[in-house]
């Protein structure tokens, strides 16, 4: 935890938080931090700041915080990824929050499997957890936007023209003739296949809406070791 990020409703006073659960036991047991302490501090989709611990109680702790800076914007990125197994998404929706991306649509493919779709971890609070942990590791604050997609030809077809408009729009493909561009630092519009690969058909349809496939070297690569590699050639 390199920023203890706050929700709302922790606030008990205009400027006093108090903790309790997974982070007070963060604080208190594992970062051994004691009244007077100062910790990095911000607010979900907020602002960022520091807060001092004022009291340690057997179950939760009160802060006094200042809220002072901005916190780091988000990536100017929207990633189109292939739902991964249930076991991996947990794992990939820390690693986009924390990698600071912007929007993440979690689409069907051919190769993912559809009790893929039934998993408890595709429930708002379950993303909205993980996604947490990965701000905290990054000490930003800006929550992406996850949207689900169960039906691939319709998302292409009726929605992606407009989510990728004004954007550059990339497919990683292994063995694309074309890199993934370095230091783009522009919107970008990326897919990311399933551990098995997009089919020859969503690539089709995938290029006629104007994406380009790139590669990211003769490894292939895991998902997510995928989804850093390409956002850390795109935006240094
Ligand atoms: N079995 C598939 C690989 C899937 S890897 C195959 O042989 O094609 C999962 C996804 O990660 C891919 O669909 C792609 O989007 C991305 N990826 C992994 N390694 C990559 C590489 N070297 N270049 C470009 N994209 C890659």
């Amino acid at each position: 935890m390199n920023l203890l990020l706050l929700e709302n409703n922790d606030f008990v006073g205009d400027d006093i938080v108090q903790i309790a659960g997974r982070r007070y036991e963060h604080i208190v047991n594992i970062l051994k931090l004691s009244v007077g302490s100062e910790l990095k501090t911000g607010v979900v989709n907020g602002p960022t700041g520091v807060s001092t611990i004022v009291d340690v109680g057997q179950k939760e702790i009160r802060l006094q915080v200042t809220l002072d800076d901005r916190s780091e914007p988000a990536l100017p990125v929207t990633v189109l990824l292939a739902l991964p197994r249930p076991k991996m998404l947990k794992r990939i929706l820390q690693n986009c929050a924390n990698l600071g991306l912007a929007k993440l649509y979690l689409i069907n493919s051919y190769r993912v499997e559809k009790s893929y779709w039934q998993s408890p971890w595709l429930d708002e609070d379950a993303i909205r957890q993980q996604l947490l942990l990965g701000l905290e590791q990054a000490g930003t604050t800006t929550l992406p936007s996850v949207i689900l997609r169960k039906r691939f030809k319709p998302f292409v077809e009726d929605e992606l023209e407009t989510i990728a408009a004004d954007t550059e729009r990339l497919v990683a493909q292994p063995g694309a003739n074309t890199p993934a561009p370095i230091a783009l630092n522009k919107p970008a519009t990326l897919a990311i296949g399933p551990e098995g690969g997009f089919i020859p058909y969503e690539v089709d349809k995938l290029s006629e809406r104007g994406f380009t496939p790139v590669s990211l070297g003769r490894r292939i690569l895991k998902v997510e070791t995928a989804i850093t590699a390409i956002l850390s050639r795109l935006y240094t």
